[in-house]
């Protein structure tokens, strides 16, 4: 079958306090809460997905929140950083911003010609802003609270730390449509066959890196789009004859989702843009109350009351 992946479709990560999660990615990073639901695979644990105003595909950063958890160990076999667009010009704003806001490891720095602002999030993982040509056509969420000329536009890439390219360059350029378009000491960079937004990914080598571990601060895992369950289906077949072991079609509500682990341990998923984050409340409301699936719909009391207060953004603190 004739297919390719246009991008990344959502990252998700572990956060520790899920307060300072939702405050940071919102107030300060100026991201629309998109979906407040919890984690489908343990209900106790809220999930929490940023994006732009309809959180579409190659904007969506999502969080599962551990409050208390161990911080985890940035390693080889992660995303080492996890980068977002925004448009030319926009760096010095930021900069500024995230010195007011006491970012820590807040850098400008240039890499294949390209200039870059990073810092660490509220739980020290790694972020970058890349000013990019054109950025300025894509549409920002408006109500982020940072002026549109310099507001984020969804993501550019992430960088994988890998103790060997090899076996994972073959996998991305052999299996998943991904050509190298530069190359920089001990980093290779790749992009998705759509060169849109959110379709790069730059693999660090790191030969005698640690193994990462999970945590607060870690990403969990990267999930690639596709368009519908025929081509995810063939992903899927593609994918188990490379002898990765590859996960049955999960439902996640929103999208349905395959899950490998690339030979480096990325943890990969492959998810279906459709039906997409405003199938279950309208576009207006996102983000604004608890969604649950349906098969968890009848425990909402007590799945609501075991799970930490948090105030929304929009909402008055004392309200
Ligand atoms: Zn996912």
């Amino acid at each position: 079958m004739n297919k390719s992946i246009p991008g990344i479709h959502h990252i998700t990560a572990i956060a520790s306090d899920p307060q300072r999660n939702v405050d940071f990615y919102t107030n300060v990073l100026g991201l629309r809460l998109v979906k407040l639901t919890v984690n489908f695979d343990d209900p106790s644990t809220y999930h929490l997905y940023f994006g732009d105003e309809r959180g579409s595909a190659g904007t969506l950063l999502t969080f599962f929140p551990w409050p208390g958890a161990a911080r985890g160990q940035l390693g080889t076999g992660q995303v080492g950083a996890t980068a977002f667009t925004v448009p030319e010009g926009a760096l010095d704003y930021w900069e500024d911003r995230m010195q007011k806001q006491e970012a820590a490891f807040l850098k400008r720095q240039w890499r294949f010609d390209e200039e870059i602002l990073t810092f660490l999030d509220s739980d020290w993982m790694p972020l970058e802003l890349v000013a990019r040509p054109g950025a300025d056509a894509l549409a920002p969420w408006e109500g982020g609270g940072i002026p549109l000329e310099y507001a984020i536009r969804g993501f550019d890439g992430v960088t994988m730390w890998e103790k060997d390219l090899a076996p994972s360059l073959d996998l991305l350029t052999g299996t998943m449509g991904f050509s190298i378009v530069g190359e920089d000491g001990p980093r290779v960079r790749l992009q998705a066959a759509a060169d849109g937004p959110a379709s790069l990914v730059d693999l660090l080598q790191l030969p005698g890196g640690q193994r990462g571990r999970h945590g607060p601060g870690t990403v969990h895992h990267v999930a690639w789009r596709t368009p519908d369950d025929a081509e995810q289906q063939g992903w899927r077949e593609d994918v188990a004859k490379l002898g990765l072991r590859v996960t049955q079609v999960i439902d996640r509500q929103y999208f349905r989702s395959i899950y490998f682990r690339e030979p480096g341990g990325v943890l990969f998923e492959i998810a279906t843009d459709p039906p997409g984050m405003d199938w279950d409340e309208p576009v207006e409301a996102l983000g604004s109350r608890l969604r649950l699936p349906t098969w968890f719909e009848p425990r909402r009391e007590e799945i609501e009351a075991a799970l930490p207060a948090l105030t929304l953004p929009g909402n008055p603190r004392d309200g």
